[in-house]
């Protein structure tokens, strides 16, 4: 039984959700003798179309859900000793009911550890968990393993939670026990997320619309540039201080301005020339950028992809020259995507300095471009990416 994630598009597309809750059930059935009410829960990892570096200045993200899920199995245990057991690590843990595992932050351990606390469960639960999202990408794997852990807990324990609740308890399980100070879209789009549409969320009212986004008429190609994101935590933690200070500095104007989401182009205009020109930059970004997610989900509506890609090209422009968030890979994968038969456009994805692209390209020019991209990468940068193909997104469900 192949487990991991294996790279490439082919691959990949051949594994089926109804083929992992099977292995899954095999696999409990391996390590606790049987599968009596065992339950199994999916929950996907995400792709931003657009709206990057918006979600903690209060303003809009438009996310979708990948074709790749992390799946828990659970049931009620039995004695006071939760038993945990991750497939891909290998790797099986015991730990009291209302103790967290003595595992480092950000280990797979913290995250099922601190779901089981923050959802106060009292009684002794067996989880095992696997997942074809890749880690540490910028997918969000560690919010889809939280949401199948909420969804399979919620199950199993017929504990009735609203998607929202259970996302915000994925949010304070990143915060506290892996040390993500992360925003709200991930948990919201993994649990949220539907089947060919993208979810546009504000990130203050946490209201949402689904938006169709049929993958019939054009292709979403991942391309992971494979760069370590050293930088992201310091640099993420820097822009976000930096909006701090540009938001301080435009309330000396405007009292009323509780976040770079009430800025608008007019009054930045304004006061450009007497603010710092770094917090200027940084926060012409977050307001351009808001305004980018409204006339994209225009142009999804509309079906204009052309017009959609231009957009997708100036998130990329902005996060490269305002934001400074861009690294070299990621500007040459987003150029030769560019520079593609077919590509309507490409931006760099998540908090940057490495991490994925995403392209939008007419369907029938995807498996060029991956080719393309692959093979010229290699040349430049002496370094393998993994490119694929997004099938239908997936839906947060429980399937056992
Ligand atoms: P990202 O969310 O961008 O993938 P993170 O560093 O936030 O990156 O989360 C990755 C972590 O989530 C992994 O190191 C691991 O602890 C946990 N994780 C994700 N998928 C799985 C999985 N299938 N099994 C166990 N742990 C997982
Ligand atoms: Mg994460």
């Amino acid at each position: 039984m192949e487990w991991r994630f294996k790279h490439g598009a082919t691959e990949m597309s051949q594994i089926t959700h109804s083929h992992t809750s099977d292995a899954l059930l095999a696999t409990f059935a391996a390590w606790q003798g049987d599968t009596r009410g065992v339950r199994v829960a999916q929950a996907p990892g995400r792709v931003n179309v657009i709206g990057e570096h918006t979600d903690y200045n209060d303003g809009f993200v438009l996310p979708m859900t990948l074709d790749k899920a992390v799946y828990a199995a659970a049931r009620l245990g039995v004695g006071s000793r939760h038993r945990i057991r991750s497939v891909e690590f290998d790797q099986s843990l015991t730990f009291e009911v209302g103790t967290m595992p003595r595992t480092g932050r950000g280990h797979w351990a913290s995250y099922a550890g601190g779901m089981l606390l923050e959802m106060q469960v009292g009684a002794a639960v067996d989880l095992l968990i696997t997942g074809h999202v890749p880690q540490g990408a910028g997918l969000s794997s560690s919010a889809a393993l939280e949401m199948a852990i909420g969804l399979v807990l919620s199950t199993v324990l017929g504990m009735e939670v609203d998607p929202i609740t259970m996302a915000r308890t994925g949010q304070r399980v990143e915060h506290q026990y892996a040390g993500v100070t992360c925003g709200l879209m991930d948990q919201m789009v993994s649990r949220l997320g539907k089947s060919n549409h993208a979810l546009l969320l504000d990130c203050r009212s946490l209201g949402y619309t689904h938006v169709p986004l049929q993958d019939a008429a054009v292709k979403i190609v991942v391309i992971n540039s494979n760069v370590r994101r050293a930088l992201a935590s310091s640099k993420y933690n820097e822009r976000r201080s930096e909006c701090i200070q540009g938001l301080a500095c435009l309330q000396q104007w405007n009292p009323r301005l509780r976040a770079l989401r009430d800025v608008t182009l007019d009054l930045l205009g304004e006061f450009g020339s007497v603010m710092d020109p770094v917090l200027h930059s940084r926060a012409r970004h977050v307001v351009e950028e808001n305004a980018r997610v409204h006339a994209a989900v225009a142009a999804l509506r509309a079906g204009d992809w052309p017009q959609l890609g231009v957009l997708l090209a100036a998130s990329h422009e902005s996060l490269r020259r305002l934001y400074e968030v861009s690294c070299a890979e990621l500007d040459f994968l987003v150029e030769v995507a560019l520079a593609a038969p077919g590509v309507y456009g490409a931006r760099m994805m998540g908090g940057g300095f490495g991490g994925c692209t995403i392209s939008i390209v007419e369907p029938n020019r995807a498996e060029e471009l991956t080719k393309a991209v692959q093979a010229s990468y290699q040349r430049r940068f002496d370094r393998e990416t993994t490119a694929w193909i997004l099938e239908e997104g997936l839906e947060a469900a429980i399937l056992v």
